[in-house]
């Protein structure tokens, strides 16, 4: 997918003229002309360069960019100011209030489109590396940073547009024994097929995760309890199903399942990301204790 970029200047001639510097590069280029506009964009399209002028009207550049550098949504978008040739006071201060780099007016074409272009790339790399930080090494599912991090925002959504929504945490049972009887890598091998049968079920709203260990969490956004359950429990038949091989042996494994969702929160004033959990984990433990291989719904409380 092409990389936009958000172009904020109070001239109308400059939109246009970067418009056709940069028509070469596969980019989607968006303006605003001033801070208002530019704070609205910056949060509605999430744009992966900024190119800010340093001399506006209504603000001054480096004060929207320390207001967009000081915002945690916005602080990672790279800015390059446009700034007046023979100002090196305002190239300094670029940087010193968070910009990358910078390009002098009047544009000399090649050299705006290679910074440009260099500053995309670092954006790319940064992009990337954020995402694989999150991501866990074994399974490729979602890590446990990043399930911190969504769970609060499903929670916060829920809460804000009264959206039902489920949390499925599941464990694999007597894990121990099974590295114990076949060794580790047999071990590793085994989650990893259950972290491939959560990717598979999942949609693209769910966001599954390996929790820690060999225990997983799956936040099903907009899914009541029984949408819940019916998941869970094709979820339960799917590892189930699963057959390894093991120096010429068979080998079977089986999971648990506690699901928890804010309808069964009695006083909504509680539910927040701590109850959900906890909820959860109790109802996994129910599952547990009555025999593992099963889907527990937590109880209403
Ligand atoms: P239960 O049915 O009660 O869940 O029993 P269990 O044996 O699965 O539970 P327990 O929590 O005692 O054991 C979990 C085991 O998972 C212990 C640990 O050595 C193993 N384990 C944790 N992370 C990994 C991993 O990345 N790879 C492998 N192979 N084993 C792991
Ligand atoms: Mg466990
Ligand atoms: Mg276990």
């Amino acid at each position: 997918m092409s990389q936009k970029i958000l172009a904020i200047d109070d001239s109308p001639d400059i939109h246009q003229l970067l418009r056709v510097r940069l028509k070469n590069l596969d980019v989607r280029l968006e303006s605003a002309l001033n801070a208002n506009e530019a704070l609205k964009m910056v949060d509605e399209s999430r744009p992966d360069l900024i190119l800010l002028d340093v001399c506006m009207p209504d603000v001054s550049g480096f004060d929207l960019c320390k207001t967009i550098k000081s915002r945690p949504d916005s602080s990672n978008i790279p800015i390059i100011f446009l700034t007046v040739a023979s100002e090196v006071k305002q190239k300094v201060m670029g940087f010193e209030v968070g910009a990358v780099d910078y390009i002098e007016k009047p544009f000399e074409p090649e050299e705006l489109t290679a910074r440009v272009r260099a500053a995309l790339r670092s954006k790319r790399y940064f992009d990337m590396l954020s995402q694989r930080a999150m991501l866990d090494g074994l399974t490729g599912l979602w890590n446990r940073a990043h399930f911190d991090q969504r769970i609060l925002e499903e929670v916060a959504a829920s809460l804000r547009y009264d959206r039902p929504l489920s949390l499925v945490m599941v464990d694999v049972d007597r894990f121990k024994s099974l590295n114990d009887n076949h060794g580790h890598p047999f071990g590793d091998e085994v989650l990893q097929s259950v972290g491939d049968v959560l990717l598979r079920s999942a949609r693209t709203s769910d966001t599954a995760c390996r929790y820690g260990g060999e225990e997983f969490t799956i936040i099903l956004r907009e899914t009541d309890l029984e949408g819940a359950r019916i998941f869970a429990e094709r979820l339960r038949q799917q590892i189930q199903e699963l057959v390894f091989k093991h120096k010429g042996q068979l080998v079977t494994v089986s999971a648990s399942f506690g699901i928890s969702n804010n309808a069964l929160c009695r006083n909504p004033c509680e539910f927040n990301k701590a109850w959900l959990i906890d909820s959860a984990d109790r109802a996994l433990y129910r599952a547990k204790e009555t025999g593992r291989n099963r889907v527990v719904i937590a109880d209403a409380e």
